[in-house]
């Protein structure tokens, strides 16, 4: 059984960057709704015993069609979210430190370099989807953006996300209306360094 991951904070933690209501909408809803139908795809496609990782990088696998796309959308959404509500805190914003940083740094050519690499990413990302920090075994950053709930655990490269920027309307809309990126600026108030260093660290010892 997939499921949501507990939020340690409350609906209204990140006000006033990312608003209360936005935050119990897109949880107790859009976040809801994908882990039921992800459950039941998988039930469907006797798949709900695999871990979602696995599930996500070996799509091509399910043989249904209809449930390779339910899994696809649904399973993408359920680990993509997961990931969005574990890497937001209200002690977030600020610049990451210590190694991740060096490594971030080293990339990029700087944090803010980095900053306006991510938001060009997601403001570029033609109607629903997201913008990517990932990373692979071999302590390689990569940035990226997807369309819906892909992710890049899809494209089997080896890169596993360790920080996304969920840019579907219904992350921003009540509150920044159709000004996006008002939001992404705001994001990068509420983003967790530490957790995000902490992804880091699992894919490069995984
Ligand atoms: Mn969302």
């Amino acid at each position: 059984m997939f499921q949501q991951i507990q939020l340690p904070y409350g609906f209204d933690a990140l006000e006033p960057h990312i608003d209360a209501l936005t935050m119990e909408t897109h949880f107790t809803k859009h976040h809801s709704a994908y882990t039921k139908n992800l459950n039941d795809a998988a039930d469907k496609a006797g798949v709900a015993d695999k871990p979602i990782e696995f599930l996500l990088g070996s799509l091509d696998t399910i043989a249904d069609e209809g449930l390779r796309k339910a899994i696809r959308n649904n399973g993408g959404g359920f680990y993509n979210h997961n990931l969005y509500f574990g890497t937001v805190s209200a002690d977030g914003g600020g610049e990451p430190q210590g190694a991740f940083r060096t490594v971030l740094d080293q990339h990029f050519g700087g944090f803010a370099a980095f900053q306006e690499e991510i938001s060009r990413l997601a403001m570029g990302q033609f109607g629903s989807g997201w913008a990517w920090l990932s990373a692979n075994k071999e302590r390689k950053l990569a940035l990226s953006a997807s369309p819906n709930q892909d992710n890049p655990l899809m494209e089997g490269r080896g890169f596993v996300p360790i920080l996304g920027i969920d840019v579907w309307e219904h992350a921003y809309y009540l509150k920044y209306k159709n000004l996006r990126a008002d939001y992404v600026k705001a994001f990068f108030h509420v983003i967790d360094w530490k957790t995000v260093a902490t992804n880091f660290d699992k894919v490069i010892n995984a």
